[in-house]
């Protein structure tokens, strides 16, 4: 069985999250999404509402779990059997981190390899700070972001 770990902030989960899973759905039996739990950071929403966030927008696939953790990703991995790590690549801009986060990882551990999938062409400008900026301004983000984001930012206001 061909497990994977989707690591990220999910600062709110979006649809390019998703989109991400889906395809990695197709290559791997098992993802285990992996909520980054990282006190040094200034989150907009606490991990467990994070993690419930995605839970709910997930419910209906059986193969896909949901954790969080504080520390480096490739021990999870490596605790849970999973061979390789997920990640989306939207612009140029996101490759410079990406190749850098890759080749700390493979210092790390090199059993542990990445692998990227490239977004959507109509899901490049999703982020979830704009998804908060648009949100903000009263715009209709109900096509970019599951509907437990949009229950959790009602509650929020
Ligand atoms: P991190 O803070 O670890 O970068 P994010 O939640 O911002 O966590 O992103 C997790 C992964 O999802 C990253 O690899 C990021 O490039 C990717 N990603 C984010 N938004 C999109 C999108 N719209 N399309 C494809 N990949 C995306």
């Amino acid at each position: 069985m061909k497990v994977a770990v989707y690591p990220g902030s999910f600062d709110p989960i979006t649809n390019g999250h998703l989109d991400i899973l889906y395809r990695a759905l197709k290559v791997f039996d098992k993802i285990i999404i992996l909520v980054a739990d990282n006190k040094s950071k200034n989150h907009r929403f606490d991990v467990n509402s994070r993690v419930e966030m995605i839970k709910k927008a997930t419910s209906t696939l059986s193969n896909v779990s949901v954790d969080s953790y504080d520390g480096l990703t490739v021990d999870y991995a490596k605790k849970h059997n999973a061979t390789h790590l997920i990640r989306g690549l939207r612009a140029v801009s996101d490759y410079e981190y990406e190749f850098q986060l890759a080749s700390a990882n493979n210092f790390i551990d090199s059993n542990i390899d990445m692998v990227f999938f490239m977004a959507k062409e109509d899901k490049t400008f999703i982020s979830s700070s704009m998804i908060i900026e648009m949100y903000q301004n009263n715009v209709d983000i109900s096509t970019l972001v599951p509907s437990s984001v949009i229950e959790q930012l009602k509650k929020m206001k």
